[in-house]
Protein backbone atom coordinates (compact mmCIF):
# COMPACT_ATOMS: atom_id res chain seq x y z
CA UNK A 1 0.00 0.00 0.00
CA UNK A 2 1.41 3.54 -1.37
CA UNK A 3 1.37 6.71 1.22
CA UNK A 4 -1.37 7.92 -1.47
CA UNK A 5 -3.56 5.12 -0.89
CA UNK A 6 -4.15 5.71 2.97
CA UNK A 7 -6.81 7.77 3.88
CA UNK A 8 -6.02 11.14 5.45
CA UNK A 9 -6.56 10.67 9.63
CA UNK A 10 -4.77 14.24 10.11
CA UNK A 11 -7.28 16.24 10.73
CA UNK A 12 -5.50 19.06 8.62
CA UNK A 13 -4.19 16.80 5.75
CA UNK A 14 -8.62 15.39 5.73
CA UNK A 15 -9.39 19.29 5.18
CA UNK A 16 -7.03 20.72 2.42
CA UNK A 17 -7.74 17.32 0.61
CA UNK A 18 -11.40 17.38 0.80
CA UNK A 19 -13.21 18.04 -2.34
CA UNK A 20 -16.33 18.27 -3.66
CA UNK A 21 -19.06 16.96 -6.66
CA UNK A 22 -21.74 19.37 -7.24
CA UNK A 23 -24.61 18.88 -9.31
CA UNK A 24 -25.93 22.83 -8.94
CA UNK A 25 -26.76 23.74 -12.76
CA UNK A 26 -24.12 26.57 -13.96
CA UNK A 27 -27.13 28.61 -15.30
CA UNK A 28 -28.61 28.80 -11.47
CA UNK A 29 -25.13 29.37 -9.98
CA UNK A 30 -25.30 33.45 -8.79
CA UNK A 31 -22.65 33.79 -6.04
CA UNK A 32 -22.77 36.95 -3.94
CA UNK A 33 -19.36 38.55 -3.60
CA UNK A 34 -18.88 38.97 0.02
CA UNK A 35 -15.88 41.59 -0.31
CA UNK A 36 -15.68 45.17 1.33
CA UNK A 37 -14.09 47.93 -0.57
CA UNK A 38 -14.67 50.90 -1.16
CA UNK A 39 -17.46 51.17 -4.01
CA UNK A 40 -17.86 54.73 -6.12
CA UNK A 41 -21.51 55.31 -8.15
CA UNK A 42 -19.81 57.28 -10.81
CA UNK A 43 -23.01 59.35 -12.37
CA UNK A 44 -21.01 61.67 -14.77
CA UNK A 45 -18.55 61.65 -16.79
CA UNK A 46 -15.42 63.56 -15.76
CA UNK A 47 -15.95 65.19 -19.56
CA UNK A 48 -18.33 65.19 -22.00
CA UNK A 49 -18.82 61.97 -23.77
CA UNK A 50 -18.49 60.89 -27.20
CA UNK A 51 -19.90 57.18 -27.98
CA UNK A 52 -17.84 56.19 -30.90
CA UNK A 53 -19.23 53.10 -31.33
CA UNK A 54 -23.34 52.08 -30.65
CA UNK A 55 -26.38 51.08 -33.15
CA UNK A 56 -29.03 52.86 -33.03
CA UNK A 57 -30.90 52.18 -36.17
CA UNK A 58 -33.46 50.46 -34.76
CA UNK A 59 -34.53 53.64 -31.67
CA UNK A 60 -35.95 56.59 -31.88
CA UNK A 61 -33.63 59.80 -31.33
CA UNK A 62 -35.74 61.40 -28.75
CA UNK A 63 -35.73 58.26 -26.63
CA UNK A 64 -31.60 58.20 -27.75
CA UNK A 65 -31.01 61.90 -26.17
CA UNK A 66 -33.08 61.13 -23.25
CA UNK A 67 -30.53 58.70 -21.95
CA UNK A 68 -27.56 60.81 -23.36
CA UNK A 69 -28.78 64.05 -21.17
CA UNK A 70 -28.66 61.52 -18.00
CA UNK A 71 -25.55 60.00 -18.70
CA UNK A 72 -23.50 62.62 -19.80
CA UNK A 73 -22.80 61.23 -23.28
CA UNK A 74 -22.35 64.87 -26.01
CA UNK A 75 -22.32 62.67 -28.86
CA UNK A 76 -22.97 59.04 -30.58
CA UNK A 77 -21.76 57.73 -33.45
CA UNK A 78 -24.66 55.31 -35.05
CA UNK A 79 -22.85 53.02 -37.14
CA UNK A 80 -25.67 52.15 -39.69
CA UNK A 81 -26.49 48.20 -40.38
CA UNK A 82 -28.57 49.33 -42.95
CA UNK A 83 -27.32 49.86 -46.70
CA UNK A 84 -29.03 51.66 -49.24
CA UNK A 85 -31.82 53.78 -49.12
CA UNK A 86 -32.89 52.66 -45.62
CA UNK A 87 -29.12 53.75 -44.19
CA UNK A 88 -29.38 57.28 -45.78
CA UNK A 89 -32.80 57.71 -44.61
CA UNK A 90 -31.50 56.37 -41.10
CA UNK A 91 -29.10 58.44 -41.17
CA UNK A 92 -30.83 62.13 -42.12
CA UNK A 93 -33.53 60.85 -39.19
CA UNK A 94 -30.70 61.18 -36.25
CA UNK A 95 -28.99 64.21 -37.45
CA UNK A 96 -32.20 66.09 -38.62
CA UNK A 97 -33.19 65.27 -35.02
CA UNK A 98 -30.45 66.66 -33.63
CA UNK A 99 -27.28 67.56 -35.90
CA UNK A 100 -24.59 68.47 -32.79
CA UNK A 101 -25.45 65.08 -30.90
CA UNK A 102 -25.50 62.12 -33.74
CA UNK A 103 -22.93 61.45 -36.00
CA UNK A 104 -22.62 58.04 -38.64
CA UNK A 105 -20.70 55.84 -39.90
CA UNK A 106 -22.05 53.67 -43.19
CA UNK A 107 -22.01 49.69 -43.18
CA UNK A 108 -20.36 48.37 -46.31
CA UNK A 109 -23.01 47.03 -48.81
CA UNK A 110 -21.71 43.84 -50.58
CA UNK A 111 -25.04 43.32 -53.03
CA UNK A 112 -24.03 43.28 -56.26
CA UNK A 113 -20.72 41.79 -55.63
CA UNK A 114 -21.08 39.98 -58.67
CA UNK A 115 -21.08 43.01 -60.93
CA UNK A 116 -18.06 43.16 -62.73
CA UNK A 117 -18.79 47.50 -62.08
CA UNK A 118 -18.92 46.67 -58.23
CA UNK A 119 -15.84 48.67 -57.06
CA UNK A 120 -17.24 51.99 -59.21
CA UNK A 121 -20.61 51.14 -57.71
CA UNK A 122 -19.43 50.81 -53.80
CA UNK A 123 -17.13 54.15 -54.76
CA UNK A 124 -20.50 56.12 -56.02
CA UNK A 125 -22.11 54.65 -52.69
CA UNK A 126 -19.57 55.79 -50.46
CA UNK A 127 -19.84 59.25 -51.68
CA UNK A 128 -23.64 59.27 -51.36
CA UNK A 129 -23.01 58.32 -48.12
CA UNK A 130 -20.64 61.15 -47.19
CA UNK A 131 -22.91 63.81 -48.98
CA UNK A 132 -25.86 62.07 -46.08
CA UNK A 133 -22.90 63.23 -43.62
CA UNK A 134 -21.60 59.95 -43.45
CA UNK A 135 -18.15 60.18 -41.55
CA UNK A 136 -16.78 57.03 -41.61
CA UNK A 137 -17.35 53.11 -43.16
CA UNK A 138 -17.40 50.29 -41.48
CA UNK A 139 -16.69 46.70 -42.75
CA UNK A 140 -17.82 43.55 -40.54
CA UNK A 141 -16.44 40.30 -40.01
CA UNK A 142 -17.98 38.82 -42.87
CA UNK A 143 -15.26 40.28 -45.22
CA UNK A 144 -12.51 37.74 -44.51
CA UNK A 145 -14.85 34.98 -43.49
CA UNK A 146 -18.02 34.94 -45.88
CA UNK A 147 -18.04 37.58 -48.30
CA UNK A 148 -17.36 35.54 -51.51
CA UNK A 149 -16.62 36.58 -55.27
CA UNK A 150 -18.44 36.59 -58.40
CA UNK A 151 -16.55 33.34 -59.03
CA UNK A 152 -17.78 31.73 -55.72
CA UNK A 153 -14.32 32.25 -53.94
CA UNK A 154 -14.02 34.07 -50.19
CA UNK A 155 -12.91 37.11 -50.42
CA UNK A 156 -9.75 38.03 -48.63
CA UNK A 157 -9.98 41.37 -46.36
CA UNK A 158 -6.18 42.09 -48.74
CA UNK A 159 -7.66 41.41 -52.02
CA UNK A 160 -6.08 44.25 -54.37
CA UNK A 161 -9.46 44.51 -55.82
CA UNK A 162 -11.20 46.22 -53.16
CA UNK A 163 -7.62 48.50 -52.56
CA UNK A 164 -9.43 51.05 -53.99
CA UNK A 165 -12.61 51.41 -51.79
CA UNK A 166 -9.50 52.08 -48.85
CA UNK A 167 -8.07 55.10 -50.97
CA UNK A 168 -11.52 56.34 -51.61
CA UNK A 169 -12.00 56.89 -47.63
CA UNK A 170 -8.81 58.58 -47.74
CA UNK A 171 -9.66 60.95 -50.47
CA UNK A 172 -12.96 61.30 -48.72
CA UNK A 173 -11.08 61.74 -45.45
CA UNK A 174 -13.47 59.10 -43.40
CA UNK A 175 -12.05 56.90 -41.52
CA UNK A 176 -12.54 53.32 -42.12
CA UNK A 177 -13.69 50.76 -39.31
CA UNK A 178 -12.81 47.06 -39.10
CA UNK A 179 -14.46 44.57 -36.76
CA UNK A 180 -12.89 41.63 -38.54
CA UNK A 181 -12.93 38.43 -36.45
CA UNK A 182 -14.00 38.41 -32.47
CA UNK A 183 -12.87 36.91 -29.09
CA UNK A 184 -10.21 34.40 -29.40
CA UNK A 185 -12.88 31.63 -27.40
CA UNK A 186 -15.02 32.40 -30.35
CA UNK A 187 -12.46 30.18 -32.29
CA UNK A 188 -12.40 27.42 -30.03
CA UNK A 189 -14.88 24.63 -29.13
CA UNK A 190 -18.11 25.32 -26.80
CA UNK A 191 -17.29 23.17 -24.30
CA UNK A 192 -16.21 23.26 -20.27
CA UNK A 193 -13.06 24.86 -21.01
CA UNK A 194 -14.51 27.61 -22.97
CA UNK A 195 -14.00 30.92 -20.57
CA UNK A 196 -16.90 32.11 -23.25
CA UNK A 197 -19.30 29.17 -22.14
CA UNK A 198 -22.24 30.49 -21.07
CA UNK A 199 -22.04 33.39 -23.94
CA UNK A 200 -21.48 30.96 -26.81
CA UNK A 201 -24.36 28.91 -25.39
CA UNK A 202 -27.20 31.70 -25.94
CA UNK A 203 -25.49 32.73 -29.55
CA UNK A 204 -24.27 29.84 -30.96
CA UNK A 205 -23.95 31.38 -33.76
CA UNK A 206 -21.40 33.63 -32.96
CA UNK A 207 -18.77 30.64 -32.97
CA UNK A 208 -16.22 30.52 -35.40
CA UNK A 209 -15.44 26.83 -34.97
CA UNK A 210 -15.89 26.24 -38.08
CA UNK A 211 -14.26 29.13 -39.50
CA UNK A 212 -12.71 28.76 -43.14
CA UNK A 213 -9.75 30.56 -42.02
CA UNK A 214 -7.65 30.53 -37.93
CA UNK A 215 -8.12 34.00 -36.96
CA UNK A 216 -4.48 34.86 -37.25
CA UNK A 217 -4.59 34.48 -41.21
CA UNK A 218 -7.69 36.99 -40.77
CA UNK A 219 -6.10 39.89 -38.90
CA UNK A 220 -2.69 39.30 -41.12
CA UNK A 221 -5.34 40.21 -44.27
CA UNK A 222 -6.23 42.93 -42.08
CA UNK A 223 -3.22 44.47 -41.29
CA UNK A 224 -1.75 44.27 -44.51
CA UNK A 225 -4.49 46.59 -45.60
CA UNK A 226 -3.81 48.89 -43.22
CA UNK A 227 -0.22 49.17 -44.14
CA UNK A 228 -0.62 49.53 -47.82
CA UNK A 229 -2.89 52.29 -47.54
CA UNK A 230 -0.93 55.01 -44.24
CA UNK A 231 -2.79 57.81 -45.82
CA UNK A 232 -6.06 56.34 -44.80
CA UNK A 233 -7.23 56.32 -41.32
CA UNK A 234 -8.11 53.06 -39.84
CA UNK A 235 -10.55 52.02 -37.09
CA UNK A 236 -10.32 48.70 -34.83
CA UNK A 237 -12.98 48.43 -33.44
CA UNK A 238 -13.10 46.25 -30.58
CA UNK A 239 -9.27 46.68 -29.43
CA UNK A 240 -8.51 45.97 -33.02
CA UNK A 241 -10.18 41.93 -31.72
CA UNK A 242 -7.34 41.31 -30.07
CA UNK A 243 -8.81 42.51 -26.16
CA UNK A 244 -6.86 39.36 -24.65
CA UNK A 245 -3.55 40.52 -25.49
CA UNK A 246 -2.80 44.13 -25.05
CA UNK A 247 0.69 43.56 -26.25
CA UNK A 248 -0.32 42.56 -29.96
CA UNK A 249 -2.53 45.62 -29.67
CA UNK A 250 0.45 47.99 -28.96
CA UNK A 251 2.96 46.00 -31.49
CA UNK A 252 -0.10 47.43 -33.90
CA UNK A 253 -0.45 50.78 -32.89
CA UNK A 254 3.41 50.92 -33.20
CA UNK A 255 3.67 49.62 -36.63
CA UNK A 256 0.81 51.91 -37.60
CA UNK A 257 0.43 55.37 -37.06
CA UNK A 258 -2.99 55.56 -39.13
CA UNK A 259 -4.95 52.92 -37.00
CA UNK A 260 -6.66 53.94 -33.64
CA UNK A 261 -8.53 51.49 -31.10
CA UNK A 262 -12.12 51.65 -30.01
CA UNK A 263 -12.55 49.97 -26.67
CA UNK A 264 -16.53 49.44 -27.46
CA UNK A 265 -17.59 45.68 -25.66
CA UNK A 266 -14.20 45.50 -24.41
CA UNK A 267 -14.08 46.57 -20.56
CA UNK A 268 -14.96 42.60 -19.28
CA UNK A 269 -11.12 42.20 -20.82
CA UNK A 270 -9.73 45.03 -20.14
CA UNK A 271 -11.10 45.27 -16.42
CA UNK A 272 -9.82 41.46 -15.71
CA UNK A 273 -5.96 43.12 -16.98
CA UNK A 274 -5.94 46.30 -14.91
CA UNK A 275 -2.62 46.99 -14.60
CA UNK A 276 -1.39 46.31 -18.12
CA UNK A 277 -5.09 48.30 -19.21
CA UNK A 278 -4.06 51.44 -17.55
CA UNK A 279 -0.28 51.08 -18.78
CA UNK A 280 -1.69 50.78 -22.16
CA UNK A 281 -4.51 53.27 -22.08
CA UNK A 282 -1.14 56.04 -20.63
CA UNK A 283 0.78 54.92 -23.42
CA UNK A 284 -1.49 55.18 -26.25
CA UNK A 285 -3.63 57.97 -24.76
CA UNK A 286 -3.79 59.79 -28.46
CA UNK A 287 -5.49 56.46 -30.02
CA UNK A 288 -7.55 55.26 -28.01
CA UNK A 289 -11.74 55.93 -28.70
CA UNK A 290 -14.61 55.27 -26.28
CA UNK A 291 -17.35 52.90 -27.55
CA UNK A 292 -20.25 51.11 -25.75
CA UNK A 293 -21.59 48.30 -28.51
CA UNK A 294 -24.82 48.40 -25.90
CA UNK A 295 -28.15 49.53 -26.41
CA UNK A 296 -27.78 53.18 -24.64
CA UNK A 297 -28.69 52.66 -21.17
CA UNK A 298 -28.18 55.35 -17.76
CA UNK A 299 -26.34 52.45 -15.83
CA UNK A 300 -24.58 50.66 -18.52
CA UNK A 301 -22.96 54.02 -18.88
CA UNK A 302 -21.77 54.05 -15.51
CA UNK A 303 -20.65 51.00 -15.59
CA UNK A 304 -17.95 52.59 -18.88
CA UNK A 305 -16.83 55.35 -16.23
CA UNK A 306 -16.58 53.54 -13.14
CA UNK A 307 -14.15 51.20 -14.86
CA UNK A 308 -12.05 54.50 -16.65
CA UNK A 309 -12.40 56.80 -13.37
CA UNK A 310 -12.29 54.68 -10.30
CA UNK A 311 -10.17 52.68 -8.18
CA UNK A 312 -12.94 50.56 -7.36
CA UNK A 313 -12.59 46.62 -7.07
CA UNK A 314 -14.15 43.59 -8.09
CA UNK A 315 -17.78 44.60 -10.08
CA UNK A 316 -19.49 44.11 -12.72
CA UNK A 317 -18.28 45.09 -16.32
CA UNK A 318 -20.89 46.72 -18.96
CA UNK A 319 -22.60 43.90 -21.02
CA UNK A 320 -25.04 42.37 -23.12
CA UNK A 321 -27.52 39.69 -21.09
CA UNK A 322 -25.60 36.46 -21.63
CA UNK A 323 -22.63 37.83 -19.57
CA UNK A 324 -19.11 37.69 -22.06
CA UNK A 325 -17.44 35.66 -18.97
CA UNK A 326 -17.69 34.49 -15.43
CA UNK A 327 -15.36 37.17 -13.84
CA UNK A 328 -15.07 40.93 -12.50
CA UNK A 329 -13.39 43.80 -13.21
CA UNK A 330 -10.87 46.40 -11.66
CA UNK A 331 -11.45 50.37 -12.35
CA UNK A 332 -7.80 51.65 -13.80
CA UNK A 333 -8.52 55.36 -12.66
CA UNK A 334 -7.28 57.05 -15.28
CA UNK A 335 -5.70 60.95 -14.76
CA UNK A 336 -7.53 63.37 -16.16
CA UNK A 337 -5.91 64.33 -19.74
CA UNK A 338 -6.11 60.68 -20.59
CA UNK A 339 -10.03 60.85 -20.00
CA UNK A 340 -10.60 63.71 -22.47
CA UNK A 341 -8.47 62.57 -25.30
CA UNK A 342 -10.71 58.84 -24.14
CA UNK A 343 -13.64 60.58 -23.96
CA UNK A 344 -13.49 62.77 -26.69
CA UNK A 345 -10.83 64.54 -28.10
CA UNK A 346 -9.56 61.38 -29.97
CA UNK A 347 -13.08 61.26 -31.45
CA UNK A 348 -13.65 64.75 -32.34
CA UNK A 349 -10.23 64.90 -34.23
CA UNK A 350 -11.41 62.10 -36.13
CA UNK A 351 -15.21 63.59 -36.55
CA UNK A 352 -13.63 66.59 -37.57
CA UNK A 353 -11.54 65.07 -40.51
CA UNK A 354 -14.18 65.39 -43.13
CA UNK A 355 -15.18 68.57 -42.32
CA UNK A 356 -15.81 70.86 -45.54
ZN1 LIG B 1 -20.72 47.17 -33.10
Amino acid sequence: MGPQDEKPNDMFVAMVSAKAEVDCRLSDFAPRSQLKVAAHTVDRPRFPVIDYHNHLDSLAPEDVLRVMDASGIEKIVNITMRTGQAALDTMDRFHRAAPSRFASIGWMDWTGIERPDFIQLTLDRLERCVEHGACGIKFWKDLGLTVRDASGNLLRIDDVRLAPIFDKAAELRIPVMFHTTDPDAFFTPIDRFNERYEELAAHPDWAFQASPIPKALVLEQRNRVIARHPKTIFVGAHLAESSEDLAAVSKLLDLYPNLYVDISARVSELGRQPYTARKFFLKYADRILFGADLLPDVEMYRLYYRFLETADEYFEYPSHASRQGRWNIYGIFLPDDVLLKVYRENALSLLRLGAR
